[in-house]
């Protein structure tokens, strides 16, 4: 017999809300996600991608909920 084993280096990437901090897990990759596919899943899980003041950043739906209604208030 003959057997010999490999260590796999997998990437979870995981949005993160700028205000609440909750957390959603986007993907799991054999490398590193890219600005675009990071960008990409952040929407596709409902966080926003908007650049403020030069940074770019994730809010949770309802964290961009709160800010729409403080905003029209
Ligand atoms: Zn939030």
């Amino acid at each position: 017999m003959s057997y010999r084993s490999e260590e796999i280096t997998k990437y979870k990437t995981i949005v993160k809300c700028d205000d609440c901090g909750r957390e959603r897990e986007i993907s799991t990759t054999p490398t590193p996600l890219g600005f675009d596919n990071r960008m990409n899943g952040a929407l596709q899980n409902r966080y926003s991608f908007t650049q403020e003041g030069g940074v770019f950043k994730n809010y949770c739906s309802r964290c961009q909920e709160i800010r729409r209604e403080a905003k029209e208030s």
